[in-house]
């Protein structure tokens, strides 16, 4: 089920109130993100499904256009998500690194919604929730970006459910910092920040173990954000590959309720495309009686599936997701029969 910007908010509520977060998968094709979905419906986790702007430019969405792409990819979950296959997984849609001149048309698009044609009528597709990439920003312009973003998408009527974060790279957001930017928001568009993201010693990438993770500090963050904003604002982590599971899994006690997975996911992606393509080097000949299924893209995808798959639910048990989809549908049936 895609979650709306409201549904996602009191799923992040329901994470935080747990200890348990939910992984954020950076994904490339459609095929990754049915690989994500099976995963969350084996392990009876909820999902977010992210992408970055090269994903919606890319060949598998946008191809160049990322507004476009936003509505390809938007439309491809709204029918997977929606559908009875995965009526039991809570999915989050969530626009993740998006910067330069394109920032404020594709966020605005997010926000508002893409209208699309259907076969019959038509239909708006909007994300559930979004991202303000702070890099290169100065915290002047960070706050900014973000009460722009809560105007546009209040112009149109549409509830927006933001991630702000820090310098995420840059070794530890210092709590002064923490509570000028997240304060400088809520004094001027309270409610709409439902994610922060600080520096927690992480960085992008695959990374070295990052010695310098505590998660003290998550809590602390935690305990910062609840303090400024006076709601259940937890964190999202970003730069987790390289991160030790046993952190990872503390992170999710202590106030992470979303862990973006981007890095590892690639490599792991790639690397069984690249085993497939390399024991089916023959078959990829012509005349070669088993050429067909080799060539066909589902056969590579199958042969990632089959590998990524596991991965995937291996890291969704270890940030305590197992069974909490069902868990957190009950809640939103409850609160709509309330
Ligand atoms: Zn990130």
């Amino acid at each position: 089920m895609l979650l709306d910007p409201l549904q996602s908010r009191a799923l992040f509520s329901h994470a935080l109130g747990r200890h348990y977060a939910v992984l954020a998968v950076n994904a490339d094709s459609p095929a990754a993100v049915a690989d994500v979905l099976d995963a969350a419906l084996g392990v009876g986790a909820p999902a977010i499904i992210e992408t970055s702007l090269w994903q919606l430019e890319g060949r598998a969405y946008g191809a160049g256009d990322a507004v476009l792409g936003l509505g390809r990819y938007l439309a491809d979950l709204a029918v997977l998500a929606n559908g009875a296959r995965y009526a039991g997984v809570p999915v989050v849609f969530h626009t993740d690194h998006i910067k330069g001149p394109k920032t404020e048309a594709v966020l605005s698009a997010a926000l508002r919604g893409v209208e699309v044609a259907l076969s019959v009528g038509g239909g708006l597709l909007r994300a559930s929730t979004v991202s303000v990439d702070a890099s290169g920003l100065s915290d002047g312009e960070n706050v900014a970006l973000v009460c722009r973003l809560a105007e546009i998408a209040a112009a149109a009527g549409a509830p927006a459910t933001i991630e702000m974060e820090a310098e995420v790279d840059a070794g530890q957001t210092p709590p002064e910092r923490s509570r000028r930017l997240l304060g400088s928001v809520e004094a001027r568009h309270p409610g709409v920040v439902w994610l922060w993201a600080p520096a927690l010693g992480t960085r992008h990438g695959l990374g070295d173990g990052y010695p310098e993770f505590r998660v003290e500090r998550v809590a602390q963050n935690a305990a910062l954000a609840r303090e400024v904003t006076g709601r259940d604002v937890g964190l999202a982590l970003h730069g987790s590959s390289g991160l030790a599971a046993e952190s990872l899994a503390a992170a999710a006690r202590s106030g992470v309720v979303k862990v973006n997975w981007s890095s590892e996911s690639l490599l792991l992606r790639s690397g069984a495309a690249r085993d497939f393509y390399a024991a089916r080097a023959a078959e990829l000949e012509p005349g070669h009686p088993q050429w067909k299924a080799s060539a066909m893209d589902n056969g590579v995808q199958s042969f990632v599936a089959a590998r990524y798959v596991p991965r995937v639910a291996e890291r969704m048990r270890l940030l305590g997701g197992e069974g909490q989809g069902p868990a957190f549908l009950e809640t939103l049936r409850r609160g709509a029969a309330a």
